[in-house]
Parts: structure tokens; sequence; C-alpha cells
């Protein structure tokens, strides 16, 4: 059995407007770290902007 090695992190969404982090999450860090944008709601502005992953 191959054994996988998905090494999982913690990591915050940051507003890419106002730069507040809204959300946590966990990614899997293998290898190096995703670069992800995702669209969410943003509870500062009240509206859905992009988000960006945070290391901590
Ligand atoms: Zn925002």
């Amino acid at each position: 059995m191959a054994k996988k090695k998905s090494k999982r992190e913690y990591v915050w969404l940051e507003c890419k407007e106002c730069a507040s982090r809204n959300y946590r999450t966990n990614v899997s860090v293998a290898s190096g770290t995703p670069k992800l944008q995702l669209k969410k709601f943003c509870k500062n502005e009240r509206k859905h902007t992009v988000h960006k992953i945070r290391r901590k």
C-alpha cells in the first residue's frame, strides 16, 4: 500500500480588498502552498470579493 504524504496546514483566507481574514481552512502543502484564489463573502465589506490564501 502506497503511503500518501499529505501534510495539511491551516491557512487563512484573506480578503484582497480590505485584507481582513474572514475564513480559516486547511490545505495540502505537499508540494508547496497552492496559490488559491476564491471568491468569498467578506463580512467586513458585506460583499463578495477575492480571497487569497495566507499562511500563518
Ligand atoms: Zn473585504
